[in-house]
């Protein structure tokens, strides 16, 4: 059993941390007051090949292993935790097109996705179904050469912004074998977004995504007819603990800032780090953050591996996220009264990194997942 990390990681991550503090951390605020899409970042984090980890190298990507892909969404997370839904989607987008689209749907869309230039979203949910994917309601009827997509998806993330969108629509009968996936430009006749006020994460651009007639050709749909569902599945273990990273990341940092601030700010005649209520907090807050990054850690050892992961995976993201949040708060309230002003960056890392307690797969899901992998189809609700 090894536990260091490569000398080309430790390199990646030496890199990705200096990134994040020069360039986003300083700007992560201004992004979330003024909502604006930090697209010069987008085109930074393209020139250091964080866009296309998941992309074909054929299509200008990196196909990277899974592991490196866990080190990145955490230590961009560091400087701005919505520069890291950048990586996630180019990931998921990438696996998607670049295993199941037609040769010139790669060709056109995912080389100006890993540059950085263009966005492609992912349209799962819709306004009736969430949780339950599968029962999707957006239908994409066969005419001819075309399909034509009629139906409205919700809460996709930087659907602002997007240039294209892989979207799962239903071609056959109810439940997850009638599902299709398809790449749809989103400058096409029919379609229209209206924007999401979200608590947190404002340059991520969340938005409903409506569809009428809308017309694409046959060689825009994404692998066979029915499998829609599974493509997306299968990605979404691996960004799953990505997710559990990235806020990791976020949590990592408020505690190192954390750190450095009780050593210093005194009360009662001595620095609040000497106080057993302070420092044993951060003692306990280390220690989970550092439990389920090398839970996070296996899990894409095993993805890496070829091997299941699906339980793993459900386990860090109900989990990172929630110890982020805890931790964030926690960090916020030993910052006094500061912490509570939007001067410091605690407010604002709460916010952002709630989103995604729902995003990608609730707590109570994740469960069900963790569940009918322990304990079989027996145990599963539904
Ligand atoms: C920040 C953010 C980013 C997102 N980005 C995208 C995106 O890019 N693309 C996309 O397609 N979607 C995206 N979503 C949508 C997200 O995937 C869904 O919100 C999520 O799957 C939950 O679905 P829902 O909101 O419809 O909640 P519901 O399914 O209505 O669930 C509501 C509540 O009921 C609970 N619940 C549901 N079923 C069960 C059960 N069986 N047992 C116990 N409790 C249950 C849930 O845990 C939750 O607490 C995003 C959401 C957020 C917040």
């Amino acid at each position: 059993m090894d536990f260091a990390l490569s000398a080309e990681q430790e390199e990646l991550v030496r890199t990705l941390r200096a990134f994040a503090r020069k360039e986003l951390a300083p700007r992560s605020r201004d992004w979330d007051r003024t909502g604006e899409f930090p697209w010069p970042a987008w085109r930074q984090m393209g020139e250091l090949g964080l866009l296309g980890l998941r992309i074909p190298v054929a299509y200008g990507g990196q196909e990277s292993d899974y592991m490196t892909f866990g080190l990145a969404m955490e230590e961009i997370a560091r400087g701005d935790f919505g520069c890291t839904y950048g990586i996630q989607l180019a990931g998921l987008a990438g696996e998607i097109v670049g295993a199941s689209g037609a040769e010139e749907v790669k060709a056109r869309w995912l080389p100006p996705t890993a540059r950085g230039e263009e966005i492609i979203a992912l349209a799962l949910t819709e306004p009736g179904v969430g949780s339950d994917a599968a029962h999707l309601a957006c239908r994409a009827e066969r005419d001819g050469d075309s399909y034509v997509i009629t139906g409205e998806k919700s809460g996709i993330s930087l659907a602002m912004v997007a240039q294209s969108a892989v979207l799962f629509a239903r071609t056959g009968t109810g439940g997850a074998k009638g599902v299709t996936a398809f790449l749809v430009p989103l400058g096409l006749p029919g379609v229209s977004r209206s924007p999401l006020r979200d608590m947190g994460s404002h340059s991520v651009g969340r938005a409903v995504l409506s569809f009428d007639h809308v017309r694409i050709p046959l060689s825009h749909r994404l692998g066979d007819e029915g499998h829609g569902f599974y493509q997306v599945m299968k990605g979404f273990d691996y960004n799953r603990v990505g997710i559990a990273l990235a806020c990791l990341g976020v949590a990592q940092i408020s505690l190192e800032e954390t750190m450095t601030y009780v050593k210093e700010r005194r009360a009662f005649g001595k620095p609040l780090a000497t106080f057993e209520g302070v420092s044993f907090r951060i003692a306990e807050a280390a220690t989970h953050i550092d439990a389920c990054r090398w839970l996070c850690y296996r899990a894409l050892w095993l993805a890496d591996g070829g091997q299941r992961h699906s339980k793993e995976a459900a386990m860090t993201k109900w989990w990172g996220p929630k110890l982020a949040v805890e931790t964030i708060h926690q960090c916020l309230l030993f910052h006094g009264h500061y912490g509570y002003t939007d001067e410091l960056p605690f407010e604002q890392r709460m916010r952002d990194v709630i989103g995604l307690e729902i995003g990608d797969g609730t707590a109570e899901v994740m469960k069900t997942i963790i569940t009918r992998e322990l304990m079989g189809r027996e145990a599963r609700p539904y």
